[in-house]
């Protein structure tokens, strides 16, 4: 990604949104040596060779596999097809793609995951985030369980008893 005008590499994103067709990424740059504004076009699947930031600091390439994997043990047993994990990770890709450029830290992803297995699956979703994310703090963990824990209840009777202990 180098600067038209002045070949510098160094520059900044300032914004980000994916074609139409959703297989490219349009990203408008700043140049930070002479400040020339300049726009790139990136597929996907050379875009997201991002580094994943792990907790202990340490950098990881990107792999769409954990994300499925994760999803899928959190969806074990659920009515969940294969087809809905790949379009999950194309989603939490998407995510990738729009917000981060050269790289993530792996609880964020946690949270993209989250956000997509929300939609999905509340059972799912709930064993999801007990275990991948990091709560700041017991209420807000608590809450987030009782959120889910009533629109389990409505809309998954079935489920019901995963909850109560
Ligand atoms: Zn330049």
């Amino acid at each position: 990604m180098r600067c038209p005008s002045c070949k510098s590499s160094k520059n900044k994103v300032i914004d980000s949104r994916l074609t139409e067709s959703g297989e490219a990424v349009r990203r408008r740059r700043v140049c930070l040596d002479c400040g020339r504004r300049f726009t790139t076009k990136e597929r996907i699947e050379d875009e997201l060779r991002l580094s994943v930031v792990k907790t202990d600091g340490t950098r990881v390439p990107y792999q769409r596999d954990k994300v499925l994997h994760g999803a899928e043990r959190a969806c074990y047993k659920l009515d969940v097809s294969d087809t809905q994990l790949q379009e999950l990770a194309d989603r939490v890709e998407e995510e990738l793609l729009r917000n981060h450029d050269r790289e993530v830290t792996s609880e964020q992803i946690g949270l993209y995951v989250g956000q997509q297995l929300r939609r999905l699956n509340q059972v799912a979703y709930v064993r999801f985030m007990s275990v991948y994310r990091k709560y700041n703090n017991v209420e807000e963990f608590v809450e987030e369980i009782r959120d889910v824990k009533e629109l389990v209840a409505q809309e998954i009777p079935s489920q019901q008893s995963l909850f109560e202990s």
